[in-house]
């Protein structure tokens, strides 16, 4: 692998050959005339002499063309900003002083500055002029590849996130100048966790660089890719001739790391989702564009994966949205706009009868009235605000069990549980101990996992859940039916009751395929020993033919809407 693409090594051997240009930097023209001279007189070729009489004409010249070196007169006064200006613009370039007069303090203040050297403007001569000149621009040299190394990716050899971003800030400069756009390019391994999972750290370890190997050979010598992090590489391209040449680089990457990678015994082949930014000019900041593509990037995956996306007005706009809401959210959390409503839960054995409740969340936003969770749950979960969030609904809703409880001692309450709750190993302590300083049952409290949260099913959520139901907890599955509803999983899973979801309902006459599907699912449910509950119930007949195909609780608008604690109390008094 070429560990060293786009390195200084090459860089220098380039350096070595190329003619050394020396910019002049003197108000004096006849005081530049005298050194560049002297300069003559030192090198016998490969010399290119520039000079520049203020600072910014030198900034303009170190833009365009750059330099091996500057050689700075300062005044008589000692001033150093210049050597600052100068700095600011060619950070990478030496820079030697060269004053009128010794002067010990000042020399070690610009050296402290950053200067290579001091020299006295009477004192110098071709050969001392020489040596300073080469000396400094070796010193530098091997200062700029140290620093280089220090902003690499051990494992790939790869520049990293902070030289990748300087480069970019670098590019977007010069993109002003030369009116080229230029390509930001996000690229994230599809189920690389999985990968790594099933292979092994070491052979996931083999895959990134094999990766980093491949994505180094198809650039060119001017472009750059990066080990953003993790399984994300970033590449920069310049000087675009068209937007479309992006789509093309794009479309030439997913087709290359597509092909087999070698792992030592194993071959494997992945894929990859990459979001494009293009960019021009540097009124957009480094970060920004990065973000831009990232955001393209998880288009990508969300179309599917192994695919490319080009960032758009559409989504910057929807990138926008989505942050004002994500702060409105965060907010909300901070400043109790969070409501817990409470759905009523009937038992059908008998006359249906209130058994308990189901807390469900709302936001009372200041301008858009009272949300419900399909309005901001999916990014709660997306950002891990759906954390905090369940930990406000499960406070209420055990404040509630203990004050209802002592209205009615068998009332029950379902709490919804996220994924992301379930991935946290701390949950279930946490949970134990809060049930417990609340004084209630813990059987009295059931939490509902929707089917997909339990899709991956990941061996944390199972130990999380196995604790719960330890602690006496009741567990409980939510929206039966709409995800892989799976056998196997029903049998391995510590859950007692299931909830089978509204799709399921229609009008349930006798003979539909409807019905037939309820049958078949109460039945295994209590084969396994197992309660049922019916989601979304709304008219009497479904309730009657619930009943008739042996379900055991029912809810939905028939029996009560979610509502606020005092109306649920209310419910629950006349229950
Ligand atoms: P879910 O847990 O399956 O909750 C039942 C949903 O069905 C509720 O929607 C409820 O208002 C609605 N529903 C109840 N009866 C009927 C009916 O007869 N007809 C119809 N058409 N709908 C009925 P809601 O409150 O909008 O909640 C939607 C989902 O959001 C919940 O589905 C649950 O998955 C999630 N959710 C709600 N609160 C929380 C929470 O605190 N944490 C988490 N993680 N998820 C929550
Ligand atoms: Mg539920
Ligand atoms: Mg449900």
């Amino acid at each position: 692998m070429s560990r060293d693409w786009g390195l200084p090594a090459t860089d220098d051997l380039a350096a070595m050959a190329a003619p050394v240009r020396v910019l002049l930097v003197d108000h004096d023209s006849h005081g530049a005339t005298l050194l560049a001279e002297m300069l003559r007189t030192a090198w016998i070729e490969g010399l290119v002499i520039a000079h520049a009489e203020h600072v910014k004409d030198a900034a303009r010249e170190l833009l365009d063309h750059g330099a091996s070196c500057v050689l700075l007169s300062i005044e008589v006064t000692g001033d150093l900003q210049p050597l600052a200006y100068i700095q600011g613009c060619a950070p990478e370039v030496p820079i030697i002083v060269v004053a009128h007069r010794a002067d010990d303090a000042l020399a070690l203040r610009a050296v402290r500055s950053g200067a290579q050297d001091y020299l006295v403007k009477n004192e110098v001569h071709p050969i001392r002029l020489y040596h300073a000149i080469s000396y400094a621009i070796e010193r530098n040299r091997s200062a700029v590849r140290l620093a280089r190394q220090a902003l690499r990716d051990p494992l790939t050899g790869l520049p990293d996130r902070a030289l990748f971003l300087d480069r970019l800030a670098v590019a977007l400069d010069r993109s002003q100048r030369t009116g080229a756009a230029l390509a930001v390019l996000f690229l994230d391994v599809d189920n690389f966790k999985e990968i790594n999972d099933s292979l092994g750290h070491a052979a996931g370890d083999l895959l990134l660089g094999g990766l980093a190997q491949r994505l180094s050979a198809m650039l060119r010598p001017m472009d750059t890719v990066a080990r953003f992090g993790g399984d994300e590489f970033t590449l920069l391209f310049e000087d675009l001739a068209s937007e479309q040449e992006a789509l093309l680089i794009a479309e030439r990457i997913s087709r290359t790391v597509g092909l087999p990678i070698r792992l030592e015994d194993d071959e494997t082949s992945i894929t990859v989702s990459i979001g494009i930014a293009i960019a021009r000019g540097p009124e957009i900041a480094a970060e920004h564009v990065i973000r831009d593509a990232d955001t393209a990037m998880y288009r990508a995956k969300a179309l599917g994966r192994s695919r490319y996306e080009l960032f758009d007005e559409s989504l910057r706009r929807r990138g926008m949205e989505r942050i004002e809401l994500e702060t409105a959210l965060r907010n909300a959390i901070e400043g109790s706009e969070l409501r817990v409503h409470y759905q009523p839960k009937v038992s059908l054995n008998g006359p249906w009868h209130l058994v308990g409740f189901e807390a469900l969340v709302r936001w009372e936003h200041p301008e858009r009235g009272l949300l419900a969770p399909s309005e901001f749950m999916a990014l709660a979960e997306e950002t891990g605000l759906v954390v905090p969030i369940g930990e406000f609904v499960l406070e209420q809703a055990l404040q509630q069990l203990e004050r209802w409880r002592a209205i009615k001692p068998e009332v029950t309450i379902s709490v919804n549980l996220s994924a992301r709750q379930l991935q946290d190993t701390g949950f279930a302590p946490a949970l134990a101990s809060a049930v417990e300083a609340s004084g209630s049952d813990p059987r009295a409290l059931c939490l509902e996992i929707t089917e997909s949260a339990l899709a991956p099913s990941s061996d944390v959520a199972l130990q999380v859940l196995h604790r719960l139901k330890a602690v006496g907890i009741t567990l409980a599955i939510d929206d039966y039916g709409t995800g892989c509803s799976s056998l196997s999983s029903l049998k391995r899973l510590p859950v007692d009751a299931i909830k089978i979801h509204e799709s399921f309902l229609g009008d349930l006459g006798t003979g539909s395929e409807q019905a037939s599907l309820v049958r078949a699912i109460v039945e295994l449910a209590h084969a396994l020993g197992l309660g049922t509950v019916a989601e979304g119930v709304e008219t009497d007949a479904q309730v009657e033919q619930l009943r008739r195909l042996g379900c055991d609780g029912a809810q939905g608008f028939l029996f009560g809407r979610p509502a606020p604690a005092p109306e649920a109390e209310a419910m629950l008094r006349w229950s």
